[in-house]
């Protein structure tokens, strides 16, 4: 059995992993999570791209604990803005993952955008680091528009206000199982699939 970290405690992103092995018919890998290897240092994420935090953050995991390790780094970009938040998403109203200031931040800088130019994507990048081996960055995205009022429940960050294409939901309201096989994240860890099969031997 190899050890795969995802440098990660968030325990929905190790249930979407796992999952996706499984659906992959990928055996002989265990996915941990940062919670179950001695902690280190985490440096802050600096890069001016998702792949470049991603990348950082699958070195450090993979230099830190010997094992092969992927880390993601994800966001919304906003075409009316200029691409932003970007990977300032977490952070765009100054205090890290406070969401709902996020969200009435982006709305008000929207105020005077005409409905039909709210297109955004939710784009995450995901980096598999083996040590002394390869190192692979790959990006998914998730195209939609934004809406001004908030709807659904589930998910998290932006979500509420998300409606990807092809959708009248947001992507709050959408089942879990649903956002999984749409996302960004499901995207960027399948484009993954090729190598951690190879890894898996
Ligand atoms: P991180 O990559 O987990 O650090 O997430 C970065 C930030 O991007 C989050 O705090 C959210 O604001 C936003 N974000 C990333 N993915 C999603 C998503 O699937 N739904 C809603 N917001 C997201």
């Amino acid at each position: 059995m190899i050890k795969l970290l995802l440098a990660t405690r968030n325990a929905k992103k190790l249930g979407e992993l796992r999952r996706i092995l499984v659906a992959e018919g990928i055996e002989g890998v265990e996915v941990i999570g940062l919670a179950d290897v001695p902690e280190f240092p985490e440096a802050p994420e600096t890069a001016p791209d998702f792949e470049g935090n991603a990348l950082a953050k699958a070195q450090d995991a993979a230099a830190a604990t010997g094992l092969p390790a992927i880390a993601d780094d994800s966001g919304i970009s906003v075409d009316a803005l200029n691409g932003m938040p970007g990977v300032l998403s977490a952070r765009w109203s100054g205090k890290h993952g406070d969401d709902e200031a996020n969200l009435d931040l982006v709305l008000a800088q929207l105020s005077d955008t005409p409905d039909e130019r709210m297109g955004a994507a939710f784009v995450c990048a995901a980096a598999l680091v083996v040590p002394g081996g390869d190192e692979t960055v790959v990006r998914g995205e998730w195209r939609g528009s934004l809406i001004r009022e908030r709807r659904g429940t589930n998910g998290f960050g932006y979500d509420p206000i998300f409606v990807p294409e092809g959708e009248s939901r947001t992507s709050a309201e959408l089942e879990p199982s649903e956002k999984d096989e749409a996302s960004h994240r499901g995207k960027a860890l399948r484009a993954l699939v090729g190598e951690l099969r190879k890894l898996a031997g």
